[in-house]
C-alpha cells in the first residue's frame, strides 16, 4: 500500500516529503494509522548520519501511537479502532535467548529497527513514524491504555521505556535515594517514573532555571552538578543514579554519589566517549556503572499499564510535519518542554487527505 512521510535523502539534505509502499498486512500484521509521532534525538542522529550506518532516504520516527485500521487472520490480540502504540523494534530473529524472555532489545541476531532496518530476512531499509501508516507484526504492537492523551502517549515509546526499564531492573523503590542526571526528553520521564515507584529523587542539572520545573516533574531537590560544593554535599548519598546525558561527562562526581553498592546506569549515547572514570571510586563502594537500551514489548506494555495507573504522560509541544526541520534545530538547543511530538493530521492535510 503506498504511504506518504518526511524523509531525509542524504546527510546534509533536510527532511522533505516522501513517497513509499509499505507492505500490505499478512497473516501476522496489524495496519496502523498514524496519528502522533514523538521526536527523539535519535531520529536527528540518524537521519543526519552522525552514527554512521544509516540508509538513505531515511524516515525517521519510533515513538508512534495511531488507530487499527487491519488485521491480518491470524491476529488476536488488535482489532480495527483499537489505540495501539510502536515503539524502536518492529521485529528480531524471535528465537535466540533473549527474545526468548521477553528482551527483544538485545537480541543476538540484532533486531529491527523501527527505522533503518534491516528487515529480518529481506535485509531491506525500515522507514519509520514520521509517515501516515505503518505495518507491523502483531508482536511489536503494544497497546494504548484505554483514556490515555494518544499525543502524549506517544514518547512513551522511546523516552518512557528507556528509562523505565533500568529503574526496574535495579528494583527502585520506596525508602531509596534516586538521583536523575539531565532535564531533558529522557530525564523528565525518569523524574516522574523514579517518583511513582516511590523514590526520593534529586535531580542533578548544569542549569539552575530548571528547579521549579524539576520539583513539578516529581524531584524533591536539585543539584547544580556544576558546583563541586554540591556534588560534594551529595556523596556516598544515592542508591541509583540514571544518568541520560548524551555529551561526554566526567562520570567520577556522580559515582561519588553512589552509596556502597550503588549502581548508575547510563541511557544517553554520546557520539565521543566519556572520560574514563577512576576505578578506585568503583572498588571502595562496590560500585556499579551499567547500560541500559529501550526495554522489551512486554516490558514496554508494564510500561504503559504503570503510566496509565499513575497518570504518567510526557510533556509535549505538537509541531506540524512540515515544522520538523526547525523542530530539530530548537530540539539541538534544548529548546523544547520537554518531547516534540508530530501531530500526523497536519501530514495528512498536507496531501489534501
Ligand atoms: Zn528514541
Ligand atoms: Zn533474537
Amino acid at each position: 500500500m503506498h504511504a506518504h512521510g518526511y524523509a531525509a535523502q542524504s546527510a546534509d539534505s533536510p527532511l522533505a516529503p516522501f513517497h513509499f509502499e509499505r507492505r500490505d498486512p499478512g497473516p501476522g500484521d496489524v495496519a496502523i494509522d498514524i496519528l502522533f509521532c514523538g521526536v527523539c534525538h535519535s531520529d536527528l542522529h540518524t537521519a543526519r548520519g552522525e552514527w554512521g550506518g544509516t540508509r538513505f532516504p531515511c524516515v525517521p520516527g519510533h515513538e508512534i501511537v495511531g488507530r487499527v485500521t487491519a488485521v491480518g487472520a491470524e491476529v488476536t490480540k488488535f482489532k480495527v479502532g483499537d489505540a495501539v502504540g510502536v515503539g524502536c523494534m518492529v521485529d528480531s530473529c524471535r528465537r535466540c535467548e533473549p527474545c526468548n524472555s521477553g528482551l527483544e532489545q538485545y537480541c543476538e541476531n540484532g533486531f529491527t529497527g523501527t527505522y533503518n532496518g534491516p528487515e529480518q530476512g529481506t535485509g531491506a531499509n525500515t522507514y519509520g513514524g514520521y509517515s501516515d501508516r505503518i505495518t507491523v507484526r502483531e508482536e511489536f504492537v503494544l497497546r494504548v491504555p484505554e483514556g490515555m492523551d494518544l499525543a502524549a502517549a506517544a514518547p512513551l515509546l522511546c523516552a518512557g521505556i528507556t528509562t523505565y526499564s533500568p529503574l526496574r531492573h535495579w528494583r527502585v523503590g520506596p525508602g531509596q535515594k534516586v538521583g536523575v542526571v539531565g532535564l531533558g526528553g529522557l530525564g523528565h520521564m525518569g523524574l516522574k517514573l523514579a517518583r511513582a515507584m516511590g523514590a526520593e529523587v534529586t535531580l542533578f542539572t548544569t542549569s539552575p532555571g530548571k528547579e521549579a520545573d524539576a520539583r513539578r516533574l516529581g524531584a524533591s531537590r536539585v543539584v547544580i552538578s556544576r558546583d563541586p560544593e554540591q556534588m560534594a554535599a551529595v556523596a556516598g548519598e544515592f542508591d541509583f543514579i540514571l544518568n541520560t546525558v548524551a555529551a561526554p561527562l566526567n562520570l567520577d562526581p556522580y559515582i561519588q554519589a553512589l552509596k556502597t553498592d550503588g549502581a548508575m546506569v547510563l541511557v544517553g549515547a554520546p557520539s565521543e566517549p566519556h572520560q574514563s572514570p577512576g576505578v578506585f571510586n568503583l572498588i571502595m563502594r562496590r560500585r556499579t556503572i551499567a547500560g541500559s537500551l529501550i526495554g522489551g514489548i512486554p516490558e514496554t506494555q508494564e510500561m504503559l499499564d504503570f503510566c496509565a495507573e499513575h497518570g504518567i504522560v510526557s510533556d509535549i509541544e505538537t509541531i506540524a510535519m512540515a515544522d520538523i526541520n526547525q523542530a530539530y534545530d530548537r530540539m539541538l538547543k534544548s529548546d523544547v518542554k520537554y518531547r516534540f511530538v508530530i501531530d500526523m493530521q497536519t501530514l495528512k492535510d498536507e496531501l489534501g487527505h
